[in-house]
């Protein structure tokens, strides 16, 4: 599959927010966004007025690479969204959540979420005591997330953790770091995420 290699860095900063896409250094002040809290590139500095089109452009894009997920995959899920029964932006914002490895993320058990992703992918999670080492598995109401019991895999979870501890677990998991585990509560609503997004551009720019 398609995937963006490109700077971490470079995406935070064109769109302003911290992402934490890159780790340790997310959680420092060698943070390319505080050092540098323009978009990159010659005219970085000088904003442009951006047109409604791009406005929502813009808000897609940046939804995208806080969950790093590409156009395919995210068109899915705004496929799914409208599916259900909601509002569709938070239904769309819901399952972006719901994904495991945003969720491994969200736990503080990973620095960022392409280590989130890794975690994941090299099966060091299991929900509901079953091995799952697919990034995008959708979770649900009740299950248990574990970590691998095995001692090198626990340190640098623990690691992770102690990395980490300054950043809240939204109210829909609980996370039990202790012990490495954590439950899904609820499924996650609107006011769960922490992050700006105006995710009814999104839902403009796909109704045209
Ligand atoms: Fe984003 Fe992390 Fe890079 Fe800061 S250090 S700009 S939060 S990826």
């Amino acid at each position: 599959m398609a995937r963006y290699i490109g700077s971490s860095c470079r995406l935070c900063r064109s769109e302003g927010i911290k992402m934490f896409l890159k780790g340790t250094r997310c959680y420092t002040d060698k943070c390319a966004l505080a050092r540098r809290a323009y978009s990159p590139g010659q005219h970085g500095k000088t904003k442009s007025k951006l047109s409604n089109y791009g406005l929502q452009l813009r808000e897609k894009q940046k939804v995208k690479r806080m969950y790093g997920v590409l156009e395919r995959q995210f068109r899915r899920y705004f496929a799914i969204a409208s599916k259900s029964k909601g509002v569709t932006g938070e239904m769309l914002l819901q399952q972006l959540e719901r994904r495991l490895d945003n969720v491994v993320l969200r736990c503080g058990f990973a620095a960022s979420l392409t280590q989130a992703r890794q975690i994941v992918r090299h099966g060091m999670i299991s929900v509901n005591d079953k091995r799952v080492n697919i990034p995008s598995y959708s979770v649900g109401k009740e299950e248990i997330i574990t970590v691998k019991n095995k001692e090198n895999i626990q340190k640098l979870i623990r690691a992770n953790v102690e990395m980490t501890k300054d950043r809240s677990v939204p109210k829909w998991i609980e996370a039990d770091t202790s012990n490495l585990k954590a439950k899904i509560l609820r499924l996650p609503e609107r006011d769960d995420i922490a992050m700006p997004v105006k995710e009814q551009l999104i839902v403009e720019l796909y109704s045209k």
